[in-house]
């Protein structure tokens, strides 16, 4: 292939989505580092405050935070998530009963709902059920031993702390994942818009963008008059090329034809894909005079690009088909006009300019 062909080629004109799964793989890696950093602190003041109980439970704790930082550096998140999930409900069960309500061990139960119900990994019908029981876990506790006399009591200073503590973690959590899942959002919506727009081949705007670009652009003028071009291109003998040289060149040509188009005008100026080999140029601010020196000089980038194929040089020429927009015009009025002077730009002999009175 030759050297453009290959620029052309590997243009990454529509970009995929950036290493969303690298991105929170690492993300869930800190969590659970932080996690096991904490579990470490809550140990050692358990052991403190001679809390057994809480002791051997938080060896556990920092086990399974251990393994799940361990998951998520693998990218293993699903693994590392459910880890998490599991440890937090049952650390916040277990320190309720054994420190009792007023530590405020029962606040990461509220942090399972959104997690579970956002989660991309599990069935609607898991997500309920395991929704179902994290909320019914969290009534039970809050009937069962808001008021009970826990199993170790911890001094008044210890308490208020842990509880201070619980709280300001479990509403920052909430926070970051609140953030988390409105850019997620608001990446998903710019990625469908762009679908929605953009032509999948050349990048350009596709015809439903183009169109909806030119009514608003009609209504501005009704408001602020000022002239408005357009230009219908079509490559010349299209068929041939695809014939001759394969539909992966008619591609490539299709390409680098855009290129030079959207290179060629003015970055308030409209290039779209039309259809099949056919493109549509709005030049906004400017006249049939002020457009036809841009539609002739694109006309000769194209017909200036050669593509070296073994042996042959390879060119493509394309007709124009120019005319402008009438105040308040209907916008298909101008795109037919448009149409037929390229049509009559084809029967005259190609690879020219057709201008289209008002
Ligand atoms: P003219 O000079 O009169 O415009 O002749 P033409 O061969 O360019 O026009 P025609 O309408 O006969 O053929 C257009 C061709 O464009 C036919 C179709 O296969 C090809 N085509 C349409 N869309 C694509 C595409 O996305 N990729 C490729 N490779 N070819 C396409
Ligand atoms: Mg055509
Ligand atoms: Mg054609």
């Amino acid at each position: 292939m030759p050297s453009e062909a290959r620029a052309f080629a590997s243009s990454d004109l529509l970009p995929a989505p950036k290493g969303r799964a690298k991105d929170f793989a690492r993300l869930l890696t800190t969590a659970c580092m932080l996690g096991l950093v904490v579990h470490i602190a809550f140990l050692a003041l358990f052991y403190q405050s001679g809390a057994v109980e809480m002791v051997y439970f938080n060896v556990g704790s920092v086990c399974c935070f251990m393994l799940a930082t361990w998951q998520a550096k693998r990218q293993r998140t699903v693994a590392a998530m459910i880890l998490i999930g599991a440890e937090m409900v049952l650390h916040a069960v277990a320190a309720v009963i054994v420190l009792g309500w007023g530590t405020g061990f029962h606040y990461y139960l509220i942090l399972t709902s959104p997690v579970i119900l956002a989660s991309t990994f599990t069935a609607w019908r898991i997500k309920v059920v395991l929704n179902t029981f994290a909320v019914l876990t969290y009534v039970a506790l809050d009937l069962g031993y808001r008021d009970a006399l826990p199993m170790h009591i911890l001094d008044r200073t210890t308490v208020t702390s842990l509880h201070t503590f619980n709280l300001v973690t479990v509403l920052l959590v909430l926070s970051g994942l609140t953030t988390l899942y409105v850019r997620l959002i608001q990446q998903t919506e710019t990625r469908l818009r762009e679908l929605a727009t953009t032509d999948s081949l050349t990048g350009l705007m596709n015809r439903r963008c183009v169109m909806d670009a030119l009514e608003r652009e009609q209504a501005r003028r009704v408001r602020k008059p000022g002239p408005m071009a357009l230009m219908l291109v079509d490559i010349d003998h299209f068929k041939k090329l695809n014939d001759t040289w394969g539909h992966n060149m008619g591609d490539w040509a299709l390409k680098a034809v855009s290129k030079v188009l959207k290179e060629g005008v003015r970055d308030m100026d409209f290039v779209a894909r039309w259809g099949g080999e056919e493109f549509l140029i709005v030049l906004p601010l400017a006249d049939v005079d002020a457009a036809w020196p841009v539609a002739e000089r694109l006309r000769l980038m194209v017909s200036q690009v050669t593509y070296h194929l073994p042996k042959h040089p390879l060119r493509v020429t394309v007709t124009m088909g120019l005319t402008a927009f009438g105040l308040d015009e209907d916008v298909d009025a101008v795109i037919q006009r448009a149409d037929a002077a390229l049509y009559k730009g084809k029967s005259e002999g190609r690879d020219r300019v057709v201008i289209a009175a008002l």
